[in-house]
């Protein structure tokens, strides 16, 4: 067998011998593998046709150097007492898998492995492991501190040298529920000092109000607050420099949602590339508060057609916040 075909099978195998030892670790008695090892070169998946037989995977596992030879392979897999990793291993799936020190109940539980699919448990209640997110700091600075800092004349990028008029700050309600984020200011937003305030900005107000609220109700910004050139997107090296006075002031609001306005943004905000046609209709998480995706209104402009999604992501949105009293 090729040496690369053969390290396959090692990683699979070992990938196996992680979850039968986990499993053993939460008082599994019975394991039972169905179907079989199923993989793209015609050549393995017809040497791979035999059943894996559990029992040999478990006898493999009660050898005494089992475990730390596995331990040695795969190194987040530790005591249940362990501290977790700082850092996910890449590649690591027991990342994903229960914390055996938090799990609960007494008694054997019975599970059944099969190959490629999820893990099935019966009468074992699991509580995933806690994992440190990452949450907006505590607010120590108003809204108006954070303009000031930036000031009128702010050239911490070069979108400062590329024709804006003028820094576009965040408007609105400082204690809002509901924030709107875009990506920069348009040719109206620069001219004007304010935030969507252009055609398309007049449809952000009718999508406000499709939910029964107002402009005065929420707080709407920019990652960048400088328009660029052209209205192309904002660069990495300018979103990095901007970017960080716009945590800030959700820091300040706290708002339960925030609605991130277009492909641009919402990668920005969520920090990756999922185009924006998947990334809406459901919730993501910005530093603890809840994010909603949709297209940006001067893209309604655009596509009218697409009003219909945004409609039915503003409804989640409404949803939720009626919720939260
Ligand atoms: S985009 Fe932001 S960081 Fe860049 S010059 Fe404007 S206010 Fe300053």
């Amino acid at each position: 067998m090729p040496a690369t075909e053969n390290t396959e099978i090692t990683e699979l195998i070992a990938d196996v011998r992680e979850q039968v030892l986990y499993l053993q670790e939460l008082g599994v008695e019975t394991l039972e593998f169905c179907g079989e090892l199923r993989v793209e070169n015609e050549e393995l998946k017809t040497e791979s046709r035999e059943p894996l037989q559990i029992s040999n995977l478990r006898s493999e596992i009660s050898k005494p150097d089992a475990i730390s030879n596995l331990r040695s392979q795969v190194p987040n897999i530790k005591p249940a007492n362990a501290k977790p990793p700082e850092t996910k291993p890449a590649g690591s799936r027991l990342a994903s898998l229960p914390s055996l020190s938090k799990l609960s109940g007494s008694g054997p539980v019975r599970t059944k492995v099969d190959q490629g699919g999820p893990i099935e448990m019966e009468n074992a209640p699991i509580i995933l492991n806690t994992v440190e997110l990452p949450m907006l700091p505590e607010p120590t600075e108003t809204i108006e501190q954070i303009r000031a800092e930036i000031g009128p004349d702010c050239t911490r990028c070069k979108l400062s040298e590329l024709g804006r008029s003028k820094v576009v700050n965040s408007t609105g309600n400082f204690n809002a529920d509901l924030m709107f984020v875009g990506e920069a200011p348009g040719a109206d937003e620069d001219e004007q000092g304010k935030p969507f305030v252009g055609r398309a900005g007049q449809l952000l107000t009718k999508i406000i109000e499709s939910i029964g609220l107002t402009r005065d109700d929420v707080f709407i910004g920019n990652i960048n607050r400088c328009r660029p050139p052209g209205n192309r997107a904002p660069e990495t090296d300018e979103t990095i420099a901007c970017k960080p006075y716009l945590k800030r002031e959700v820091a300040v609001v706290r708002p339960k949602v925030i609605v991130v306005l277009g492909a641009t943004a919402a990668q920005n905000l969520l920090e990756t590339k999922v185009p924006i046609g998947k990334l809406r209709g459901h919730f993501h998480d910005y530093l603890g508060v809840k994010v909603m995706p949709t297209f940006h209104p001067a893209y309604l402009l655009r596509d009218p057609h697409k009003k219909r999604e945004v409609w039915e992501d503003m409804k989640i949105v409404r949803d939720y916040l009626n919720t939260q009293g």
